[in-house]
């Protein structure tokens, strides 16, 4: 169904954007690899990409303006995309938030520069005194005061369900699919992307999705100073909040590097952190000798578990992307299965009885009782969820999202561009490069 169109179409593409990272491979990168492209294209805009689900998808990777955004970045109040946050001096509510807790940061050294790992670091894997996911996928704090990783839900035969690195320009039709099946998912979304596709952020929520933080750049987070780790998470919350109006309570670090320091600081600005233990690799595929084969094993070893009983006390996370054409139809593929394979498939915070899943209280989602009740599945196991690490407050509130306050007047916009481009006008000048691009799909 995301297949893309036969008919030859042209597009052309004004590509905006900022400088390139000299850091080590993300799955942007990956991605570029993937579509023989290069890392400055995709560095330069996501809507560079030309995979986009569909022909009418195509369309919603032209770059568009949205006011909001632009006013903010006319008022230097973002750093660059798709660049590690430098610091938060020059914000003043972030820097007084920042020294309000960086006193009692774990007193861990940086493991690189600037998001860049150190080759080789020396590192005690046996004692592993910070935690270090990274290196032993520890996810249980060794120093006080810092909270556990969720890598799992506490439901028995229970998914939950989640992608990384959008939100993708093309995601509509792949949206469309989630809705089509009542089916909501937890999004971390990338705080470079956020502001590059508003209208597509807003859609998550309004589609009654979980939106997590994923990093402003998604560079390796415990490669990073307390202060660009701290900036890294406020701008993309900040983005977040500026176009969907919600305020995000949980963060999944790209790569998964995460340690107790990077932990701590994140906690402090109210995130939990979110791993996983099954890992599809869907954002690999094409690259390191990586094939659709096996990235389906992955898909199957975790459908297998579900079904052989594996799973059966607590249940999983899988990591998935919302990243390409691929990674998405992988999913819409893997769908039913796992629909049959798993007894419920739900947003990680749903597993947890997280009803207020943002700061604001005006979006709630289902206790997983509530969920279960509604999907009519087996009877949740009474009380199974009581290993919550934020449990619901009072009586939970019925599922609604009713509260949220979205900017519908340009939604068709993202469901239907004219073919028009605009141009985007928030990126600070200095990094603000023009670029046209005619491509010509042929398939
Ligand atoms: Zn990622």
């Amino acid at each position: 169904m995301l297949g893309i169109s036969g008919t030859a179409t042209t597009l052309l593409l004004l590509i905006l954007g900022a400088t390139v990272r000299a850091d080590e491979p993300t799955t942007e990168e990956q991605m570029a690899a993937n579509l023989g492209m290069s890392k400055f294209l995709v560095h330069f805009s996501r809507f560079a990409c030309p995979e986009s689900p569909s022909t009418g998808d195509k369309a919603e990777c032209v770059a568009y303006g949205y006011q909001p955004v632009t006013d903010a970045f006319a008022k230097n109040e973002f750093p660059p995309i798709w660049v590690p946050v430098a610091g938060v001096s020059n914000d003043t509510e972030g820097y007084q938030k920042f020294l309000s807790i960086n006193g009692s940061v774990p007193n861990i050294a940086p493991k690189g520069v600037n998001g860049v790992p150190t080759p080789n670091l020396a590192y005690d894997a046996a004692k592993d005194p910070d935690c270090w996911w990274t290196n032993t996928q520890c996810v249980t704090p060794k120093h006080d005061g810092v909270k556990a990783d969720i890598a799992d839900v506490p439901e028995p035969k229970t998914l939950g369900y989640g992608f990384d690195d959008g939100p993708y320009c093309g995601h509509n039709e792949f949206y469309n699919f989630l809705t089509s099946k009542g089916q909501k998912a937890t999004m971390f979304y990338i705080g470079s992307n956020v502001v590059d596709g508003p209208l597509q952020a807003q859609r998550a929520v309004k589609d009654g999705h979980e939106l997590c933080v994923h990093t402003w750049a998604h560079p390796s987070m415990t490669a990073l100073t307390n202060e660009q780790v701290f900036g890294e998470l406020w701008y993309t919350i900040k983005a977040i909040k500026l176009v969907t109006g919600v305020t995000p309570t949980c963060w999944r670090p790209p790569r998964g590097d995460a340690d107790d320091r990077v932990r701590f600081i994140a906690q402090s600005l109210g995130l939990d952190t979110i791993m996983w233990k099954y890992d599809s690799f869907d954002w690999e595929q094409g690259t390191n000798g990586v094939t659709p084969a096996d990235v389906q094993n992955n898909y199957n070893k975790l459908i297998n578990d579900a079904k052989s009983g594996v799973l059966n006390s607590r249940g999983a996370i899988l990591l998935t992307h919302e990243l390409s054409n691929y990674t998405m139809q992988t999913a819409v593929d893997n769908y039913p299965k796992l629909v049959e394979a798993f007894d419920y498939i739900v947003p990680v915070g749903v597993a947890y009885n997280k009803t207020n899943p943002y700061a604001e209280t005006s979006v709630t989602q289902p206790s997983f009782a509530q969920f279960a009740a509604a999907h009519g599945g087996p009877p949740a196991p009474s009380g199974s969820a009581s290993s919550s690490p934020k449990s619901a407050s009072g009586s939970p509130p019925a599922p609604s999202a009713s509260g949220v306050k979205l900017d519908n007047s340009n939604s068709t916009k993202a469901n239907n561009h004219s073919g028009a481009v605009t141009v985007r006008l928030q990126l600070p000048a200095t990094i603000l490069a023009f670029v046209g691009l005619a491509m010509t799909f042929a398939v």
